[in-house]
């Protein structure tokens, strides 16, 4: 009753392959939805300064 804790204690080798497959996981990447270039999810578009399709930021264009 009320009892606050883990119940079955993670071994070491547990706890350690959780974190080791933490690590093997690719890194979460999003597709820009205007140039479809690859990004980080949540972030601004480096390519083309874009964001939840809104232009949030400047990009020089050659
Ligand atoms: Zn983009």
């Amino acid at each position: 009753m009320g009892a606050i804790g883990p119940k079955n204690r993670t071994s070491k080798a547990r706890r350690n392959k959780r974190k080791a497959n933490w690590k093997l996981t690719a890194p979460s990447l999003a597709k820009c939805s205007k140039c479809g270039a690859l990004i980080m999810p949540h972030r601004v578009c480096k390519e083309c300064g874009t964001y939840n399709k809104r232009q949030v930021v400047k990009v020089e264009e050659e």
